[in-house]
């Protein structure tokens, strides 16, 4: 058994946020939910060979997941040792589909972390104060613990340039530098039964699948990620690596952080921004 510090697991790629520059690519109006037949196995083949400090289940928005009580359940079950801290992270949208959730939250010391995404933005405002006012309710009357997570701030850094089929890597061909100033360096993520370095690159095809991308991200687009059927040693070299080739594709030097727009803009607002009309919409 190997232990690593994080392991991140979408239970759906969809969101109903379109963030700018979302690390996880879930902006760009991506679908797909993961069974909980499914992460099951996934979860009880990887389990056994790692145990992650802080395992994080996410997406997309988690809250838009139907099973999302059950999974919390079969993720703890998987992980049953305390050592393995759990976190939900969501924006907080859809928590009242889930009455069952303060409960399953609690039986399986699971943290509710609320992402904040604006504070200045009317449309976002209107839409999470609702999630945000049950989740605080939730701590205070159902003794769940919730955390709110600042993602306005110094987090939300970006890994590549521009939007859609126009998306663009960084390429400044410093890898090393690039990994040093990575906020998603230790986020591994379990993305079709298999281990993949970080959101960054496990969700690229998915991004190559929906726009013609550029030539530029072929070399990225061959990243091999870590199968099961891996060996020891494999397994090993994979959670101890750091900067790789790949990680030219985002950038070497320290950024300012994004300023958000309006996260509730749809798919076809940022589209059109960053077509070839872009400037004249603009
Ligand atoms: S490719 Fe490297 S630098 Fe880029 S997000 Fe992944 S780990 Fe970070």
């Amino acid at each position: 058994m190997f232990t690593t510090r994080q392991l991140e697991f979408h239970v759906t790629h969809t969101c109903n946020f379109t963030c700018e520059g979302c690390s996880h690519y879930s902006n760009h109006g991506h679908s797909g939910t993961i069974s909980v037949k499914d992460a099951t196995e996934w979860l009880y083949n990887w389990s056994r060979r790692v145990k992650p400090k802080h395992f994080v289940i996410l997406g997309g928005e988690p809250t838009l997941h139907k099973d999302l009580v059950d999974m919390v359940y079969m993720v703890r079950m998987m992980y049953p040792d305390p050592y393995t801290k759990i976190d939900l992270v969501s924006n907080a949208s859809f928590l009242h589909n889930h009455p069952n959730l303060p409960e399953a939250l609690k039986a399986t010391n699971t943290t509710l972390a609320i992402s904040i995404h604006s504070i200045k933005d009317p449309n976002y405002g209107k839409r999470f104060k609702r999630g945000y006012n049950l989740a605080k309710e939730w701590r205070h009357s159902r003794g769940v613990r919730v955390e709110f997570w600042d993602f306005t701030n110094k987090h939300w850094i970006p890994q590549y340039t521009g939007y859609g089929a126009m998306m663009a890597p960084y390429e400044d061909n410093d890898p090393q530098q690039s990994w040093n100033h990575c906020v998603s360096k230790h986020a591994l993520q379990l993305h079709e039964n298999k281990l993949w370095k970080c959101p960054a690159l496990a969700y690229l095809p998915m991004q190559a699948k929906k726009y013609k991308l550029s030539e530029k991200w072929s070399p990225y687009l061959k990243y091999k990620p870590l199968d099961i059927d891996c060996t020891d040693e494999e397994l090993k070299e994979f959670l101890s690596r750091e900067h790789e080739s790949y990680c030219s594709m985002c950038p070497a030097k320290k950024l300012d952080p994004i300023i958000k727009q309006d996260p509730t803009l749809p798919v076809s607002y940022w589209e059109q921004k960053y077509d070839h009309m872009g400037d004249i919409i603009e």
